[in-house]
């Protein structure tokens, strides 16, 4: 294939930036108590997933590497963005992708190889090590000149990305809402907002409650998944709480529901993809399954439940992932 390479200064003003804050009416019990917004960042760009691209934007920049590795499952969004961006940039990719689909390849795998992307098909047990010191000695070995990123773009240069997301919402916000995987998202969303101490508070509130920051977890991991926000984040911001479904939320920095994995990571059962689908028919934006559909039902469903303090203005941020579904 050939490729149009551009500079990373070009590419980026291709991009729909700042992603749009749309006003969100559906039509769901609870809904007209409070002001819902959607941070579109589904939209930045038709293939690079929204999230993804917050989390990459800072790997790339003045020092551009020659070549990456990174790794991923068979419908990574992360290695369909960081595929995409390489070719656009002239970056060799190399990746190692947990399975063997060699004879049946995902719609993501298929334009990896269009990319001109390097693919390895590693077993469980190899994938398992993929941040392990030794295995990625070895992988650095054989790639001298490659910069590792972890997966999911999930490491702390990530962060910065998703501070710019933030500082692009210019309403006054009390709760802000994304969907938890690896966590690197959640994480740039809290130090972003504590990291300003003109954000630390609601401005509009008199109380001067802290704004909220709420997690939905897409796979089973109570307990696990705060430990992965953890780890990004400055102590002093670590708090948390854990809020059970139908409780009023308290006064609290963050914190992650884990009612709504639906069994686990890109598990499917057929309600939450009816769901899917009726949004899909009737709202202006489409989500899916694995992620964004587990955080707009987790939102319908706390609605529903009163988890909101009344004329709260919440903000769901659409991290994309639009292409995983196909
Ligand atoms: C990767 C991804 C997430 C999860 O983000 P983390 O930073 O890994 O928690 C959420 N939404 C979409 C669409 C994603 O692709």
């Amino acid at each position: 294939m050939g490729s149009v390479l551009q500079s990373f200064d070009a590419f980026q003003t291709s991009l729909t930036l700042p992603s749009p804050l749309q006003p969100f009416y559906p039509n769901w019990c609870g809904a007209d108590k409070v002001s819902l917004f959607v941070k579109r960042d589904d939209a930045i760009h038709p293939i690079i997933s929204g999230n993804k691209w917050r989390k990459l934007r800072y790997v790339y920049g003045d020092n551009l590497p020659s070549a990456m590795v990174s790794f991923g499952g068979g419908y990574s969004n992360h290695l369909h963005a960081l595929g995409y961006l390489c070719h656009q940039l002239g970056v060799t990719l190399n990746v190692i992708i947990r399975g063997n689909y060699h004879n049946t390849p995902t719609p993501m795998i298929t334009d990896l190889t269009k990319w001109g992307v390097h693919i390895q098909y590693v077993d469980r047990a190899t994938y398992k090590k993929r941040n392990c010191r030794n295995y990625l000695a070895t992988l650095q070995a054989k790639h001298p000149h490659a910069l590792i990123i972890p997966e999911g773009g999930s490491q702390t240069l990530a962060l910065e990305g998703v501070k710019d997301m933030v500082d692009e919402i210019d309403i006054d916000f009390d709760t802000v809402i994304a969907p938890v995987a690896s966590g690197a998202t959640l994480a740039g969303i809290i130090n972003a907002i504590n990291s300003n101490p003109m954000n630390r508070r609601s401005q509009r509130s008199n109380s001067g409650h802290l704004h909220s920051v709420i997690g939905i977890g897409v796979l089973k991991g109570e307990g696990y998944l705060e430990s992965l926000v953890e780890q990004f984040i400055p102590a002093s911001n670590a708090k948390h709480c854990k809020v059970q479904s139908g409780t009023a939320l308290p006064l609290s920095d963050w914190c992650i529901k884990h009612d709504y994995h639906f069994g686990g990571y890109a598990k499917a059962p057929p309600e939450l993809t009816a769901f899917c689908n009726d949004f899909n028919s009737t709202m202006p934006f489409d989500i899916e399954p694995v992620y964004s559909g587990k955080a707009f039902w987790a939102v319908k469903d706390m609605l529903a439940k009163g988890s909101f303090r009344e004329q709260s203005r919440i903000v769901i941020v659409h991290t994309g992932g639009l292409q995983g579904a196909r």
